[in-house]
């Protein structure tokens, strides 16, 4: 990692996986620098039919809107898909129809699980979740057996459509019988995180969030460097953020709070929405308007005098016409103040 500061404590950050940290040969398809993949952790999604994993990956990966998942059509067989576009993982997800047996000697178990840094398991809520328990505990002890440094990762999905108290008692209730039963055949030292996710809120992209960060090595120094940035300069909370998926890769060690983060969600939206109409902040700077709800290009004005809030486009540093700089001012007071730090779609998005 290097770590750069002229006129200001952020700098600039590159962030390399080391190809030795249990993530496992990687195939490389389709990478035409060869090899670049080779270095990222690998996560694989499964669970049965109609949980919501193709959902989760469109709306997560895709920017496909909750609603529209609706209308996704059910498949038969197994399906493989990969998405390669994020710059810090790469991720399989895994339509598992619960009567095959991708275990037996039709499929290669030590492939696909082998060099894997997470499996994340869905888990439909809404649904009677005893085959997915049955599922999830024969895929836990065959792929502990395969690969015993995996995280399992599961998701209590589609939460949105629970009450608070039926969402507590799902995750006790799924918790409780997936680790007995894991204790009952003798591996009470596999350790399974849950998560309550939904599609229609911000769950899974923190979820997701979670799981990412496990498996970055260099985790505890970017914290540190986000500690020493948040100490020195005033600012209150700081995250470092995949803006494609609005993956956070690291945050400062003060707790997150999920209002924060939603609103770092929602200002990348905005600023990458107003990015990609208006050809990016080096050409037309826009400015955004919460009061009519609208962006307004074409009413920037540096020295405007709005109660309402506003982005304002700024070039870091004038020698580097590429960096790329975004604030906006709410009328409650707070400031959001988004920066890239590296070319490669990471930005510190920071809160104060
Ligand atoms: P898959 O077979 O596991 O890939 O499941 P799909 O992604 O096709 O999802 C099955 C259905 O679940 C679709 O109608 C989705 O709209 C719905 N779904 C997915 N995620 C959620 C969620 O978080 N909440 C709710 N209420 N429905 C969801």
């Amino acid at each position: 990692m290097a770590y750069n500061s002229d006129n200001d404590i952020a700098g600039q950050y590159s962030v390399s996986f080391p190809q030795g940290f249990d993530y496992g040969p990687e195939e490389g398809e389709g990478d035409p620098a060869g090899g670049a993949q080779d270095q990222k952790p690998k996560i694989l999604v499964m669970g049965l039919r109609r949980s919501g994993k193709t959902s989760i990956q469109k709306v997560v990966f895709h920017k496909v809107s909750p609603n529209e998942t609706l209308f996704l059509e059910s498949t038969n067989k197994i399906v493989k898909e990969d998405v390669t576009n994020c710059q810090f993982f790469v991720y399989h997800v895994w339509d598992l129809p619960a009567h095959l047996d991708y275990f037996d000697s039709t499929f290669d178990p030590e492939l696909i699980f082998g060099g894997c840094g997470a499996l994340i398991f869905v888990i439909d809520s809404q649904d009677d979740y005893m085959d997915a328990l049955s599922k999830l505990h024969f895929v836990v002890t065959r792929v502990y057996k395969m690969n015993p440094k995996i995280k399992f990762e599961v998701f209590i999905h589609k939460v949105d459509g629970l009450s608070d108290d039926h969402k507590i008692d799902a995750q006790r209730d799924i918790n409780q019988r997936a680790t007995e039963d894991l204790a009952d055949a003798g591996l009470d030292n596999v350790h399974l995180s849950f998560y309550l996710t939904s599609i229609y809120d911000h769950s899974i992209f923190e979820a997701f969030s979670k799981v990412v960060q496990k498996l970055i090595p260099q985790l505890p120094t970017l914290e540190n460097l986000l500690d020493i940035f948040i100490s020195n300069s005033g600012i209150e909370k700081a995250f470092l953020f995949d803006v494609v998926s609005k993956i956070y890769i690291a945050t400062d060690s003060s707790p997150v709070d999920m209002q924060s983060y939603e609103l770092c969600c929602d200002m990348i939206d905005v600023v990458l929405d107003v990015s990609s109409i208006y050809g990016g902040f080096d050409s037309e700077p826009p400015v955004y308007e919460p009061r009519h709800n609208r962006i307004s290009p074409l009413s920037f004005d540096s020295d405007s005098d709005s109660d309402d809030g506003e982005i304002i486009p700024e070039r870091v540093n004038p020698a580097d016409s590429n960096q790329r700089l975004a604030v906006i001012k709410l009328n409650n007071g707070t400031v959001m103040y988004l920066r890239e730090v590296t070319k490669q779609n990471c930005w510190r998005l920071s809160v104060y």
